[in-house]
């Protein structure tokens, strides 16, 4: 009998497609980052993600239309903004049952509108087929300059981490859906400081940490006491939970204590923990210096 889904797992499913797929020689970065990278021009390359919300696992029906196009949306322009992108352009595609009230649609895409606008990207087509439950599919560029790219890989030992928000309780706080991907956050930071390695947290810190130490082949140490939390929400609701999509980076010493004496008005960035041997896997520190190694999983789909 063949594995399924649920015993291969996501994670391990787009490590297989990695293997399937391969990568030609003019692609920059394929599978592995928050979005692909290709060539473009002399000076830019070309970022290209595609996100996906489906009826039943990110949204219902008593969900607000608008609230979902927003999240379509912002959840490509929080990848583009992972890489030190500028997003340019998006194409949408959408599942929908014939029962469907039109006016569901314009919300949508009334939501899709604002914060596209609010972005500077432009909706330019997409396609639209009949299904049973409802689902919204954005595709989108950007482009960054290439001493401006930022990927997961680029973490080193003694690289402090950060994060740009609090976190845990996504889906309770209602953050999950009305969330403002840090565009304003990335460009700062790429012009300033030039992260070492970043992410956006939507599988859970430790996830989204792991992916960087997987790609960076590096370890790492949190500050238990450190970590931003939202409201109510403990520790675990902080590595676990994602949704987020706050930026997560790491920086050289020297570039993290300019940092930290500079904290910009209007931004929030947190020093977390430190990058460090591949050996020593993720692990917690507490307030009395006690370390402990912790489960590098997230939120996964299957
Ligand atoms: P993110 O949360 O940043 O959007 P994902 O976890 O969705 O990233 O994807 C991680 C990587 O795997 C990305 O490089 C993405 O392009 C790739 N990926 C995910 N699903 C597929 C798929 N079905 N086929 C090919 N690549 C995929
Ligand atoms: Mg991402």
């Amino acid at each position: 009998m063949s594995e399924t889904l649920s015993q291969t797992g996501e994670f391990g499913l787009i490590h297989r497609l990695r293997n399937q797929i391969g990568r030609p020689a003019s692609v920059v970065k394929g599978i592995g980052d928050d979005a692909a990278v290709v060539p473009f021009s002399s000076r830019k390359y070309l970022l290209l993600t595609t996100d996906m919300l489906v009826e039943g696992t990110h949204f219902t029906r008593k969900t607000p239309a608008k609230a979902i196009g927003h999240k379509a949306v912002a959840c490509s322009l929080s990848d583009i903004a992972a890489m030190g992108g500028v997003p340019k352009y998006a194409v949408i595609s959408l599942g929908a049952p014939p029962t469907l009230p039109t006016d569901f649609i314009t919300q949508l895409y009334e939501g899709m509108q604002v914060t596209a606008k609010e972005f500077g990207v432009a909706l330019v087509g997409g396609d639209t087929v009949k299904s049973h439950k409802i689902i919204v599919n954005v595709a989108m560029t950007g482009e960054v300059a290439k001493r401006a790219l930022v990927t997961r890989g680029g973490a080193r030992a003694g690289d402090w981490i950060f994060v740009t928000g609090p976190l845990g309780r996504s889906l309770q706080s209602g953050w999950h859906l009305w969330f403002t991907p840090r565009l304003a956050q990335a460009k700062f930071l790429v012009r300033q400081f030039k992260p070492s390695a970043m992410i956006d947290i939507s599988d859970g810190l430790a996830a989204d940490l792991g992916h960087i130490l997987e790609e960076s082949r590096a370890g790492a140490i949190l500050d238990e006491w450190s970590l931003p939390l939202r409201d109510r929400a403990k520790l675990e609701n902080a590595l676990y939970d994602g949704e987020d999509f706050e930026l997560l980076f790491t920086l050289s010493p020297g570039k993290a204590a300019r940092l930290q004496r500079l904290q910009k008005k209007g931004h929030f960035f947190r020093h977390i923990g430190e990058i460090v041997g591949r050996a020593r896997g993720l692990q917690l520190r507490a307030a009395d210096g006690t370390l402990k190694r912790i489960r590098l999983k997230g939120y996964t789909h299957f």
